[in-house]
This record gives C-alpha cells, structure tokens and sequence, in this order.
C-alpha cells in the first residue's frame, strides 16, 4: 500500500515509520528497501484485502497521475464490504491497474462490486500479447474530432490474443498500456448486442484528463464512453448491411 494513518493522518512509508491500515485498523509497518518501491505492509500479517495486488513501479506511475487523495479509496457497499479502490476519482470513478493474471471470477466480482468502473491493464506483461494484439484488428474509422481523445475505431476479428481471450466479456471498458513511451491507449469496448468487440486508439494523456476535469456538473467520461457505445453499435449494423 502507498498509503497508512499515522497520527491520524494518511501517510507515505518512510524508514521505520509504524502506522494503522486503513482498511482494517491493524498495525502497518513501513517496507523501505532498495529492490521493491517504498510501501506498508500489514506487521505479521497478510494484507486484509484478498483483491489488493502487490505494487509495481507501474502502479506506482499511473496512480501519480492522479491526485493523492484520489489514491487508495476505501469502497465500502451497502453490506459492508470494503475494497481498496487503486483510484476513485470526484465522478465515483474507480480505475483500477492490474497487472498480474485475474481469474474469472475475481474480476467478476470486481465489475460487480463498482458501480463505474474502468480497468487499465498492462499490456507488457507478457511478450507475446502485443504483436498479437494488432493482429486480431481491422481499422473501422478515424476519428476527425480533435477535441475528442480518441483516434480510431478498430473492430476485433478473432480472439487468437490473449487479452482479448480474458477482457472482452468486461461490462466495463479496459485501457491496455502497452508501454509509457506508447502516447496511446487501446480501450477494449465492452461487448455489443451481436457479441462483437471494438477498440478505441485513446490518448493516453486524454484518459488523464477526462477524469481530471473537475467540472463537477459534468461526467465526461461517462458520456465520452456512451458516445463511442452508440457509434460503434451504429457501425455493425452498418457492416451487416
Ligand atoms: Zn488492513
């Protein structure tokens, strides 16, 4: 975890810092070693949250992108249970950054669990999955709109990518980051009514910006996602015809 209370107030992990979880209560203790990145952990025991993913520098980098107090939100639904949201932003977004393999059911009970969510997944896991990637696609359109963060519109022909194999029956959308030195984003749509699958070229620096916008009054974020379902519903009824 990047963050625990010490004296009551939500800290980073410095040398030989003791602090509480902020989930559970329990004693933390801060890890600051010269291998994994500075964090707390639970003193003798196991983090209190089975979904937390031990953190890497890449977690690290997409959640200070964010402000710090977006960092590390506690969710907690109607029946008491409580997750470490990695990010949930002044729209009740939660984005969260997954890296490792998520079995089915996890990330099942995850969607189900937020009510607004968006994965971004690291793409550079595993080699194979990049080259992959670009071959399961068929460009659809471009995107003329300079205001809007997204590029192209790509239809996924077949499943022979992996991550395509595990996200594309996601109710919510998913960003694959291939790499910061990559400016885009690929944003995996969540499945159409004929079980088709359609990705969008994202602005990397748009995501950041779409959730950034404090404009309090307006979700566009929500509404940017809406308008690309409807677009590409649009588009597969215009390639049946
Ligand atoms: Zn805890």
């Amino acid at each position: 975890m990047k963050y625990s209370i010490v004296n009551g107030e939500r800290s980073e992990a410095q040398p030989s810092l003791s602090g509480h979880c902020q989930t559970c209560g329990s004693p933390t203790i801060a890890k600051c070693g010269k291998v994994k990145i500075w964090h707390w952990a639970h003193r003798g025991k196991r983090m209190c949250d089975p979904w937390w993913e031990n953190e890497t520098e890449w977690h690290r980098n997409w959640k200070n992108c964010f402000p710090d107090n977006w960092q590390e939100r506690i969710h907690t639904a109607e029946s008491g249970e409580k997750h470490i949201a990695d990010i949930k932003t002044i729209k009740d977004w939660v984005i969260e950054f997954q890296h490792s393999h998520l079995n089915p059911e996890e990330r099942r009970a995850r969607n189900d669990f937020y009510e607004k969510l968006a994965w971004v997944v690291d793409g550079t896991r595993r080699k194979r999955d990049k080259p992959k990637f670009w071959e399961s696609l068929k460009e659809m359109a471009t995107v003329t709109n300079t205001q809007s963060p997204v590029r192209r519109i790509l239809k996924v022909l077949w499943n022979d990518c992996a991550l395509f194999r595990e996200w594309s029956g996601c109710p919510a959308p998913v960003f694959f980051d291939f790499g910061k030195e990559d400016p885009m984003l690929w944003c995996l749509l969540p499945q159409n009514s004929d079980r088709e699958t359609y990705v969008l070229e994202f602005l990397r620096a748009g995501f950041i910006t779409f959730h950034r916008n404090e404009i309090i009054e307006k979700d566009f974020f929500s509404d940017l996602i809406k308008n690309f379902r409807t677009t590409v519903a649009k588009l597969s009824s215009f390639s049946q015809e």
